[in-house]
């Protein structure tokens, strides 16, 4: 990849606010740098929105959500078909995009761009299979009808994990449904949804629809428009601190809220396990990302006769990746996203070495600029360390042992977050019984990836509440509207 080809890339993008179908800058013309991960240098200014920005993106959902609920299923379905192909087309473009603002190997923003587009196709797909139900009253007084209607404008914020398929996986759905939003992409990396809105505006989106507004002040430009009744719906993916707060905003006029938070995903091999199988599905849960992945697999608990073997080999593949700045051909481990995120691996690390683990391989942070962390194998860590209470956020695989069912089922349990949890046995009855007994929104079952289009994402205790994907996704976009219709 060539200087010259990021220059394009980055110069083809919108960096103004996207409201009601046009592009402008921030009231008073503010503007803040995006930085590239691996060097620090300044890719791009956006602009940098203010708290009236934010209400005038809001009164633009509001008033294009009394016309565009109303236009007909296949023509919201054509819109995000349309959408899909652009960004089939263009996935080179977006994922180099991706790569330069949030760091990750061009193969793996492929994958992103890739995926997000999947979710834009499954709700193309829906868009015309919304529908409700008539019934004779069970005393047969008078008919029942229901009809599924969309909730209304709402409000979507984002992390810089996954920069496109976080945005996609709550606007497919959205505009399926016929609603409208306001999106705020995070700070760091607001480049690649920028993009994706100048995508739905070549793609015939009309104006208002959506709108996406990036701004330095976070809380002051996306709290008053949460805390606004026009807004019905939030949909929110980040950090459980930040969720619980904006829940509560939420809750003041009973919005309807989804929040996709952390998590702290055991993974676990029994011994009955392909050990093969294992190590595979452990480097996808583990290095997918760079470990910066809410699902990734923060500790794996494997039973104790095998535990050996499978730290062998995992440390044998982890240490074998190559880091480099993700638009490197030889890239497979991109820097983490800046100096605290590195810092804050790093402690992890040295507390868990300092309690008396072992180190496989890695361990200390990567000579030279950019934030990389090598990936980093430690065996035998002790049930105090933090690694195994705090969401990792780096590619480092702690390795704790277990002897049979109940102690397996308690130390994955043993977390206020239940998100992803994966499992490796060839036991058929043993993986239905472990995984009625894991609290996770989701399990994979000899399976190291679970996030697909048609599947509901989604947590349990504090990884949050609500799901995206298939059709229950759809289904956080509507209402039910029960009619009481008298024939007499
Ligand atoms: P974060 O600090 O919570 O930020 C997420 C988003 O919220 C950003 O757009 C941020 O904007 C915005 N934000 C922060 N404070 C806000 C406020 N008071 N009002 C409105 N918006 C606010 O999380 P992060 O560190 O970026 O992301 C990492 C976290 O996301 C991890 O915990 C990870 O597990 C989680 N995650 C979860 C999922 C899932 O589906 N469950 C997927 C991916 C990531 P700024 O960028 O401007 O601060």
């Amino acid at each position: 990849m060539t200087a010259d080809d990021e220059r394009a890339v980055l110069d083809a993008v919108p960096t103004g606010l996207f409201i009601g179908g046009a592009w402008r800058e921030a009231t008073g013309g503010a503007r803040l740098p995006v930085e590239d991960p691996a060097t620090g240098a300044v890719l791009a200014h956006v602009a940098d929105a203010t708290p009236e920005d934010g209400l005038a993106a809001l009164d633009a959902a509001d008033t294009a959500f009394q016309t565009f609920r109303t236009i007909a299923p296949r023509e919201r379905g054509e819109i995000l078909r349309r959408v899909y192909e652009l960004m089939v087309a263009r996935i080179d473009d977006l994922a180099l995009l991706m790569t330069l603002e949030m760091g990750k190997p061009l193969a793996e923003s492929r994958g992103e761009v890739a995926y997000a587009a999947s979710f834009i196709r499954w709700y193309a797909e829906e868009a015309v299979r919304i529908n409700g139900r008539f019934q004779v009253a069970e005393n047969g007084a008078f008919r029942v009808l229901t009809m599924q209607q969309p909730v209304g404008p709402c409000i979507f914020i984002t992390p810089w994990n996954f920069p496109l398929a976080m945005g996609a996986r709550k606007i497919g759905p959205a505009i399926a449904a016929g609603c409208t939003c306001v999106v705020k992409p995070a700070g760091q990396t607001p480049l690649s949804m920028l993009a994706l809105a100048g995508l739905f505006e070549e793609a015939g989106l009309p104006g208002g629809v959506l709108n996406v507004i990036t701004a330095s002040r976070s809380g002051a430009v996306m709290e008053p428009l949460i805390a606004d009744p026009r807004s019905r719906k939030l949909s929110f993916t980040g950090s459980t601190s930040v969720g619980r707060r904006l829940a509560a905003l939420g809750a003041q006029h009973l919005m309807r809220v989804s929040m996709e938070l952390g998590g702290n995903a055991p993974f676990i091999v029994f011994a009955d396990a392909d050990l093969d199988a294992a190590v595979e599905g452990a480097m996808v849960a583990k290095m997918r990302n760079m470990g910066e992945a809410c699902t990734s697999a923060n500790r794996f608990i494997v039973e104790a006769p095998i535990a050996a073997d499978f730290g062998a080999r995992l440390a044998a593949r982890m240490g074998a990746m190559r880091l480099a700045r993700g638009t490197e051909a030889t890239s497979e481990v991109g820097p983490l996203i800046d100096a605290r995120a590195l810092a804050g691996v790093h402690e992890l690390v040295e507390d868990a070495v300092a309690r008396g683990a072992t180190l496989l391989t890695g361990g200390a942070p990567a000579d030279g600029a950019g934030h990389f962390y090598p990936p980093t194998v430690i065996a035998d860590v002790p049930a105090d360390a933090r690694l195994l209470d705090e969401e990792i956020f780096g590619p480092v695989a702690p390795i704790v042992t277990f002897t049979g069912e109940d102690e397996a089922v308690a130390r994955a349990n043993a977390t206020p977050y239940g998100l992803a949890s994966y499992l490796y046995t060839r036991d058929l009855g043993r993986a239905f019984r472990m995984m009625e007994r894991l609290e996770a929104g989701m399990v994979g079952v000899n399976q190291g990836l679970v996030s697909n289009a048609s599947a509901p994402f989604g947590g349990v205790k504090d990884s949050g509440f609500g799901r995206e994907g298939g059709p229950e996704g759809l289904q956080e976009y509507l209402e039910t509207t029960y009619v009481a219709l008298n024939v007499d």
